[in-house]
């Protein structure tokens, strides 16, 4: 059977380069799955949890928005960051989302409340995908 191939990549690093056996991912318009023969095609994501299924393994990755693409049985995720739920900080995504409730539950004059709001929703979704 043909695979499909998944490379998730940031700025930073190479998060993911994996043989799979689908994708599903949080595009802008709504989740979308990939199978091995999928049409070409250009996808912009929201901040959530993109997965993959493997054999009988599902696994669980936090994208912070960005582009998928998909041609020749690749999809290659482009995302400002992009982490594995089990390399998530939960801790740290405490905090982020601590901070951002902060600033926009009581925003000062020099308050950047889309940044805030953008800060939260990445925090609520590491959170999330570190849950699956
Ligand atoms: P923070 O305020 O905690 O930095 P952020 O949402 O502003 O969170 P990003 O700008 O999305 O952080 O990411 C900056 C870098 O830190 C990226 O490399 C990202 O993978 C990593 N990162 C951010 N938060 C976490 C986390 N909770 N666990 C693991 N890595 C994280």
């Amino acid at each position: 059977m043909e695979g499909l191939r998944l490379d998730i990549v940031t700025p930073d690093k190479v998060v993911l380069q994996e043989e799979v056996d689908y994708v599903g991912a949080p595009g802008v318009s709504g989740e979308f799955g990939i199978l091995p023969g999928h049409a070409p095609m250009l996808s912009a994501l929201k901040v959530g949890a993109l997965f993959f299924r493997k054999g009988d393994r599902t696994v669980w990755t936090f994208v912070s928005g960005g582009f998928a693409q998909v041609s020749d049985n690749k999809v290659t995720v482009l995302a400002e960051s992009a982490e594995l739920a089990s390399d998530i900080d939960v801790e740290r995504a405490e905090q982020a989302k601590a901070r951002a409730e902060k600033r926009l539950s009581d925003p000062q004059p020099d308050t950047d409340v889309v940044r805030a709001s953008l800060a939260l929703a990445r925090a609520v979704a590491r959170i999330s995908a570190a849950r699956r």
